[in-house]
């Protein structure tokens, strides 16, 4: 298959996360998380990190430059015909916008914005149960997908933790932001002839098995 770029789009916790990481392991594609990303930086305590950190713990979004600036610049480092999945970025219209500039300057286009639609019930409900690697960003489900031992990351052995903007009173805040802010990027890529939707509710196997569908229909 040709190297594909792709847009994973949908509310938090729709699980298009873990989506990003099946499907850059069965199609060979760099999934690039703007929040592992902004994590990182945080953790890191640098420039960009420092800029970030007040937006992510209050679930707003991180100023449309700074994100732009870090995921166009991680973008411009990968090898040529590289293909990428952009998990969470972008996730405004100015950011869009900026988004296919830079990537016409690299002489590169999208494929497809795949929407993950989800009920906010159950946005709510696999929010407050997930819990992440602090280490390698791994992700867990105390209810339906718990590491092996209590706390401990299977892959890596790092510290699994809640992210402290997976809290119930945090996540009303990242739903109010992400149908003002986020969900009008769906109409953006409609009109550009780039959007697939797929249903998101299922356990993961079922919605991994649409996913792969829509990516190998793009040829
Ligand atoms: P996520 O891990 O995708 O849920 O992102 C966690 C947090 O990182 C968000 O609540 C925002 O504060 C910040 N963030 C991630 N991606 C973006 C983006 N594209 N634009 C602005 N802020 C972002």
């Amino acid at each position: 298959m040709p190297c594909k770029r792709l847009i994973f789009l949908g509310p938090p916790g729709s699980g298009k996360g873990t989506q990003a990481t099946r499907m850059s392991d069965r199609f060979g594609l760099v999934a690039m998380s703007s929040g592992d990303t902004l994590r990182n930086e945080i953790k890191a305590d640098s420039e960009v990190g420092n800029k970030a950190k007040q937006y992510v713990q209050a679930g707003t979004l991180v100023p449309d430059d700074v994100i732009t600036g870090v995921m166009l610049s991680a973008i411009g480092k990968l090898p040529p015909n590289t293909g990428f999945i952009l998990d969470g970025f972008p996730r405004t219209v100015p950011q869009a916008e900026s988004l296919a500039v830079g990537l016409e300057d690299a002489n590169m286009t999208i494929d497809a914005a795949i929407d993950f639609q989800i009920g906010d019930d159950l946005i709510v409900e696999r929010i407050v149960s997930r819990r992440v690697c602090s280490n390698c960003g791994a992700t867990y489900n105390v209810r339906f997908f718990p590491p092996h031992k209590d706390g401990v990351c299977d892959k890596c052995g790092g510290e699994v933790i809640q992210r402290v903007d997976d809290r119930e009173d945090v996540i009303k805040t990242r739903l109010e932001t992400y149908r003002l802010q986020t969900a009008p990027l769906i109409e953006f890529y409609s009109r550009r002839g780039l959007l697939c939707t797929v249903d998101a509710s299922p356990e993961a196997e079922a919605v991994a098995e649409q996913v792969v569908g829509k990516i190998e229909a793009l040829g």
